[in-house]
């Protein structure tokens, strides 16, 4: 059987804050993603959503259970798991140019490739949110990662440029070939981008619903939202 691109076992995790006290964020999360999925992951604020991505990117340990990636355990971040956050965490001293370079790529191709031409010499307090976020996503993508995490990337931009970086979204993840994961609390966002769409519970975050969005297989918000609040 072929080895899916990744895999989650009862991944579970607590956090301790040094001062005796526990946070459950996650309990018993299973799924396995193939490659060429478009998964947006639904949830309550604070239920453990970014704590899943970032154990997913390697950059924190599950505190039990097995995560796989291409059936091997994950345990640093690797430049295969590209990762976007909310804000754009752009170094201030660099170029547009540069901060694309360091996601190991050609800068010059993404920068083309992302409708940021015109735009490389400038610094990151010379651009308007979105193009900041464009060049976040553009950093990701140099180094042509299999799998883009995506941590609610769109939630500080205004309405309009959020729908024209969904139709980005989707347009790189149709063109380049990459699996995404995207977290968001846009459930009109989830349902446009996604061609599988997760719920967690409330904290410890569990996996309350995993369903296709295949064509045919329509959800509504109704539909979602009964499902949150249930
Ligand atoms: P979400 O992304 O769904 O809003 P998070 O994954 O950020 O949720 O956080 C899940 C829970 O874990 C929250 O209650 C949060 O306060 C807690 N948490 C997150 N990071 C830490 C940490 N480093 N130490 C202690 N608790 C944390």
């Amino acid at each position: 059987m072929p080895v899916p691109l990744l895999k989650l076992h009862q991944v579970s995790k607590t956090y301790h804050d040094g001062w005796g006290n526990e946070v459950d964020a996650l309990r018993n999360i299973c799924f396995t993603l193939e490659e060429g999925e478009f998964l947006t992951i639904l949830g309550p604020s604070g239920c453990g959503k970014s704590t899943l991505l970032r154990i997913i990117a390697g950059l924190l340990p599950p505190s039990g259970g097995r995560c796989l990636y291409k059936g091997e355990p994950i345990r640093k971040p690797s430049l295969e798991r590209g990762y976007v956050f909310q804000e754009p965490r752009l170094f201030p001293w660099l170029t547009v140019l540069e901060n694309i370079g360091l996601g190991g790529g050609s800068a010059q191709e993404i920068v083309e490739k992302m409708d940021l031409q015109g735009f490389g010499e400038a610094l990151p307090h010379e651009l308007s949110g979105g193009m900041a976020q464009r060049v976040a996503l553009a950093r990701a993508l140099a180094a042509k990662p299999k799998l883009l995490l995506l941590d609610e990337p769109l939630a500080s931009l205004d309405s309009h440029l959020r729908s024209r970086l969904q139709m980005e979204l989707r347009r790189i993840w149709q063109q380049e070939g990459v699996t995404c994961i995207l977290v968001t609390h846009d459930i009109e966002e989830a349902l446009a981008l996604g061609t599988r769409l997760m719920v967690l519970s409330r904290r410890p975050g569990r996996v309350l619903i995993d369903q296709s969005l295949a064509a045919g297989l329509r959800l509504n918000k109704e539909q979602v939202l009964a499902w949150m609040e249930g």
